[in-house]
């Protein structure tokens, strides 16, 4: 046979692995090549975003190819759930970590030596050590898997030193074809990750980094966590969700006033012991409705298909982190929120971390770029999605009118005179009060301190009067998150002018602010239903809400999370479409011959369990 020949055999075969396994009915984006490749014998890097389907991509060709895919993941924790799913879709899946016990690892060895097992999870730590490579050795190989690949990189902020010693792999292990894996998309961590794993032959493929089922949404600065909880009781109530904050102290506090306000949440930090930590991930990953408020140390790997939001209450460091932190909702396709608020204060703490660190300049110079391109998109009145995927280099035609911008669009207001007045205001003050004493003093407030300063008698007292005082702290806050002013923190938060600031007096340069919303959007008090059952009609989403309450009370059973059994996006599937045979449902994205056998009887069962409750209403 020639190869060319054998190849589209196994292509064949992963096509009718696709559908009889996994249950779907066509690859997704590059999905496809990058099988091909890897099934051929080549070694492959992806890049794809979270949720874009890079498990697939050497899941199947582990399937395909003789012997068993070896998949390098960087958390234990999280290995265990992989294996899981896959033994739900009747894959030979197992784990290689230090956590299993003397017994079980002796079993697995055994069954890998005699060719029983597809896919193998293995730590980077474990894999390295001399006598896991000669067990190695001594089995078939189908591929390595190298998953969450930009862990090579030591300007990212996942760095593990063991994956920097995975070329190891290339060198060993010459003839088994590799793939690396990462949703982490700049140049310089992609050129790193081909330099450190030796993957010069390898080829790329990227997909689209679109998200289109996630909704962007960045509200007003200052809206705080009574923001917080109005979106989640509009949008999300009852439904599993991410909060990221800055600090412990941030993470623990509004976890508990969550809670208090009748909200399931989970405070998640490396403040907390190892065991409490992997039993409240355990908990947000086996339950439904659980909000995680963590900080950034919660998330990577975290492959929960059913997170409907990710809400932001500080500004990350940059655009990379908050697409990643953001990816991490709706990877099940389904609609799913991203949310963010912040404070001036992230800002000026941020911009002072960075003047701070003893990082080299044009490592500075660097980070100052990134956070101030997530400033402008909070600041943006345009489309934000437009911003995102621009900012990764893959330009949108169109707005999205799926962000807060298109929907909503803002109103903006020429607010240049006004600042002008604030800034020459801080000028004539000699640039040594904070924001509570300006707004005083352009009000024409005779207070004690104005008085004692003589600043009834600068030019800018009691000028004031287009704005109230909560108009102008707003109007500062404004001109610091633009850059317009600095914050002198030595100084007791003195306000400073800066070169931007000068432009705006001159008249070079115009400043425009956004007009406050009147009133507050999505009514208070008003609780609307979990998003996953949206775009159901009504008793579309009664049946889905059945099928979700059967699918709990078998996930408790069995002792597994929810979304191995199925994902929402299928539930909402066998809602809309109500099949009535075997064969009908089998037909649905997500169910396979393994899932069809299981639970293909129950869930007709609860379907026509549904009909006839609708026939005799
Ligand atoms: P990633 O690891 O890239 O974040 P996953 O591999 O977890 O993404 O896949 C994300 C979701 O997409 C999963 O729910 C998976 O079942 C689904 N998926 C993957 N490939 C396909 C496909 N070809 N068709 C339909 N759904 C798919
Ligand atoms: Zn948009």
């Amino acid at each position: 046979m020639t190869q060319g020949a054998q190849d589209s055999g196994g292509m064949d075969k992963a096509r009718a692995l696709l559908k009889s396994v996994f249950g779907h009915e066509d690859f997704r984006g590059p999905q496809e090549e990058i099988v091909a490749t890897v099934i051929a014998g080549g070694d492959a890097f992806a890049l794809m975003p979270t949720g874009g389907g890079k498990s697939l991509c050497y899941q199947l060709p582990a399937l395909v190819r003789p012997g068993t895919g070896i998949v390098i993941s960087p958390l234990i924790a999280l290995m265990e759930d992989q294996v899981l799913a896959l033994s739900e879709l009747g894959v030979r899946a197992a784990v290689l970590n230090s956590t299993l016990g003397f017994e079980d690892m002796r079993k697995t060895e055994w069954q890998l030596r005699s060719g029983e097992i597809d896919l193998l999870y293995v730590a980077p730590e474990r894999l390295l050590q001399e006598r896991t490579l000669q067990l190695l050795e001594a089995c078939k190989i189908a591929l390595f898997a190298i998953d969450e690949a930009h862990c090579v990189s030591q300007w990212g902020h996942d760095f593990r030193p063991e994956y920097t010693q995975l070329r190891i792999l290339h060198e060993r292990f010459a003839h088994v074809p590799r793939i690396a894996l990462t949703a982490t998309a700049d140049a310089r961590t992609r050129a790193e990750i081909v330099r450190q794993l030796a993957l010069e032959e390898a080829r790329t493929f990227t997909a689209s980094f679109d998200r289109p089922n996630i909704r962007y949404a960045i509200a007003p600065e200052g809206a705080g966590r009574t923001g917080l909880l109005r979106f989640i009781e509009t949008r999300h109530n009852g439904e599993s969700g991410i909060v990221y904050c800055l600090s412990r102290k941030q993470a623990e506090e509004t976890a508990a006033w969550l809670r208090e306000k009748g909200i399931d949440a989970l405070a998640y930090h490396a403040g907390l012991s190892g065991a409490e930590r992997a039993r409240r991930q355990r908990r947000f990953l086996r339950e439904e409705g659980v909000v995680m408020v963590a900080t950034i140390a919660f998330g990577m790997g975290v492959d929960k298909p059913d997170v409907r939001f990710v809400a932001h209450l500080s500004l990350p460091r940059s655009i990379e982190a908050y697409y990643q932190e953001t990816g991490r909702a709706g990877r099940d396709g389904a609609p799913a929120d991203a949310w963010m608020t912040f404070s001036m204060r992230d800002v000026v703490l941020q911009r002072r971390f960075i003047d701070e660190s003893p990082a080299p300049d044009e490592h500075k110079r660097i980070q100052r770029a990134k956070l101030e391109a997530l400033v402008a998109l909070t600041e943006a009145t345009t489309c934000r999605r437009q911003i995102l995927l621009d900012y990764f280099g893959e330009p949108l035609e169109e707005p999205c009118g799926n962000c807060d911008t298109c929907l909503e669009p803002p109103q903006v207001e020429d607010m240049t005179v006004a600042a002008q007045k604030a800034l020459s205001c801080v000028y004539r003050t000699g640039q040594r009060y904070g924001a509570a004493h300006l707004v005083d003093v352009l009000l024409g407030k005779e207070t004690e301190k104005v008085m004692r300063a003589g600043h009834d008698s600068v030019s800018t007292f009691g000028i004031g009067d287009e704005l109230n005082a909560s108009g102008w702290r707003a109007l500062f806050r404004q001109l610091v998150i633009g850059g317009a002013l600095d914050v002198d923190e030595e100084r007791f938060g003195a306000l400073r002018l800066t070169e931007k600031s000068r432009a705006i007096l001159r008249g070079e340069e115009p400043f425009h602010m956004r007009k406050q919303p009147k009133r507050p959007r999505g009514k208070r008090g008003v609780v609307r239903k979990s998003r996953a059952g949206e775009e159901l009609s009504s008793p579309g989403r009664r049946l889905f809400e059945a099928l979700r309450a059967w699918r709990m009370e078998e996930a408790r059973e069995q002792n597994k999370p929810p979304y191995v059994i199925f994902h929402d996006a299928t539930l909402r599937d066998i809602a809309s479409l109500r099949p009535r045979t075997l064969q009908a449902l089998s037909t649905i994205n997500g169910i396979g011959e393994a899932k069809l056998e299981h639970y293909g009887k129950a869930v007709l069962a609860i379907v026509a369990a549904d009909r006839s409750d609708a026939d005799q209403a």
